[in-house]
This record gives C-alpha cells, structure tokens and sequence, in this order.
C-alpha cells in the first residue's frame, strides 16, 4: 500500500553524535534545528547502555529492556514524521554485544552515545502525521 510518494532533498545531512548524548533524543534535535519534518534516517557506531522495546501486541504495550553495558550498533533505520507538530522518530536498532551476540529493538529514550555516525535523508515536502490508531494503540501514520 502506498500512501504518498516523495522526492528526495538535494541536500543530505550527514554527521556524528557526541559521546554521552541520548541517541534519539540527539537524532530529534537535530531535526528540529534543520527542519526535517519527514525523511529517513540510518546509522551505526556504538552505545555505552540501549533501551530497547518490544511492542506486546496481546496487550498493547511495550515492554522496556535495558541493556546495561556496551553494544555496537550494527544497523539503526528509522524515519521521521510528524507528531504532534513536531519531528518524530521512530527506530529500530540492531546491536551486537562482545561474543557477537545480535539483539535488537525499537529505540527509545535513554541510550547513551559512546560514538555514532549517522545520516538523514529529508523529503524534500509534504510530511506523514502520526495519529492514535484504535486497533493497534500505536501512533500510526495516517491514512
Ligand atoms: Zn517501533
């Protein structure tokens, strides 16, 4: 199902996170302060502590893991849209620990940047609004 089509900016912006930031927080203002309202975003480097989710579908909640020592982040994908007229990301992120270990999960709050080299590709207009979907009690964008 396609909902919209974009076209891409000619411009790219491209950069790394500061060690001890809070990676999606980080990633959010960076947004904002480049008026990225829509776009995708990818990355990798690595996490000093992850807090992961897993959405619970039965019942409708997400369930938090923290992940409380250093992991490589070996891929984070994600995009950026609207949320209560501000820029919203939602990511998802794979991780590799020292025995090379995968684990993975959507990315919230309070993971902690060791070092992180990221890329953001805005549309270059018109934007998706994230609203509450009743089925799924996600915040989903609209149709
Ligand atoms: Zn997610």
């Amino acid at each position: 199902m396609i909902l919209k089509t974009f076209n891409l900016k000619n411009e790219v912006i491209v950069g790394r996170l500061l060690k001890g930031k809070d990676l999606i927080l980080e990633l959010t203002k960076i947004c904002e302060e480049n008026n990225v309202v829509n776009g995708i975003i990818e990355g990798i480097g690595a996490l000093e502590y992850v807090t992961i989710g897993y959405y619970d579908q039965k019942n409708k909640e997400y369930i938090v893991n923290r992940i409380d020592k250093p992991m490589e982040v070996l891929s984070l994908k994600g995009n950026v849209s609207l949320k209560d007229n501000k820029p919203f990301i939602h990511a998802h992120i794979v991780l590799g620990d020292r025995k090379g270990q995968v684990f993975g999960g959507h990315l919230n709050e309070g993971s902690s940047v060791f070092a992180f080299e990221y890329c953001i590709i805005p549309f270059e207009k018109g934007f998706f609004v994230r609203e509450y979907d009743k089925e799924t009690s996600l915040y989903l964008w609209t149709m």
